[in-house]
């Protein structure tokens, strides 16, 4: 049976903020989120095969082929000049990987690693792959001690994470707005399954953080840190809840006009979550 593959926007083999321990973590390409405040708005899409990108290309890294984009990592700078000019948020320097390949990366890291994340864009749209993969690594002898995490927004339905959560050890599920008006209006969809997902993957025992980004004047009002405060407590108020801080890094022109978040903005808020009754509430180690 062939292996299956994923579209990879990026690969990182060593990461200590994509969940416990140091990490492999896989970021898969495309989103079905179209969030304001996305640090990596070039995961958002899927590549068309336009071409529009090639002649941004200074570095003779992207070619059009048989009408499919072909890209050249020998001659890439990195420079991101083809991201910019992509008009659908798309990547032409995403790889396709098998369950195979990703296997023989994380045996090589090993010694290393406590864990495997896959992240996106939203890995639950490669659904079929990320189950393979952590099927794959719990039934391999090296890889069976890593730990199988995904990072998600939660847009998924009950049936995909019935086959997901079996061979998942942990979820880190974000929330963007407990208002489902303005969730809309951030990502362009509903909350409801979000919400939806939480609670199911809680009572599956695997939720490992509730993360919610603060955006001042956007998200970090008392209503919504109220709406956050009913639903952790609802879940039971023991999950670990992250606050996040808005920063401008790599978002869209729209979210440059939004201020960023202070570290004193997150300690109010995390200091509301506590004396509400909330205490496992971390705050970023970093603002930048
Ligand atoms: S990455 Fe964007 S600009 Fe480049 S070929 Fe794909 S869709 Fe077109
Ligand atoms: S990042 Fe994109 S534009 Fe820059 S050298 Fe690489 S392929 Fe070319």
């Amino acid at each position: 049976m062939n292996s299956p593959r994923a579209t990879v926007s990026k690969i990182l083999t060593y990461s200590i903020v994509d969940g416990p321990g140091n990490r492999l973590v896989i970021f898969l390409q495309g989103c079905n989120f179209n969030c304001t405040a996305c640090h990596n708005p070039h995961t958002i899409g899927e590549c068309n095969h336009c071409g529009d990108c090639v002649p941004a290309c200074h570095a003779d890294a992207l070619s059009l082929v048989d009408g499919r984009i072909v890209f050249n990592p020998l001659t890439c700078d990195q420079c991101d000049d083809c991201l910019a000019v992509c008009p659908i948020n798309a990547n032409p320097m995403v790889r396709d990987y098998d369950v195979a390949d990703i296997l023989e990366l994380a045996r090589r890291h090993r010694p290393f690693l406590t864990g495997v994340t896959v992240s996106g864009g939203e890995p639950t749209r490669q659904l079929g792959f990320v189950v393979a993969l952590f099927e794959a690594i719990k039934a391999d002898e090296e890889l069976a001690g890593l730990d199988c995490f995904i990072d998600s927004n939660g847009h998924l339905g009950a049936s995909g994470w019935d086959s997901l959560l079996p061979v998942t050890d942990g979820v880190m599920l974000d929330i963007k707005s407990f208002d489902d008006a303005v969730h809309r209006e951030l990502t362009g969809k509903e909350n409801l399954k979000s919400l939806r997902s939480a609670r199911l993957i809680h009572e599956a025992g695997k939720l490992y953080e509730l993360r919610f980004l603060l955006v001042p004047g956007v998200t970090d009002s008392d209503d919504e840190l109220d709406g956050l405060v009913d639903f952790m407590k609802d879940l039971g108020g023991d999950v670990r809840v992250k606050l996040n801080a808005f920063q401008h890094h790599g978002v869209r022109p729209k979210a440059l006009e939004w201020e960023k978040m202070s570290k004193a903005g997150v300690d109010k808020a995390a200091a509301r979550l506590r004396e509400a009754g909330i205490p496992n509430v971390v705050t970023p180690a970093v603002y930048l």
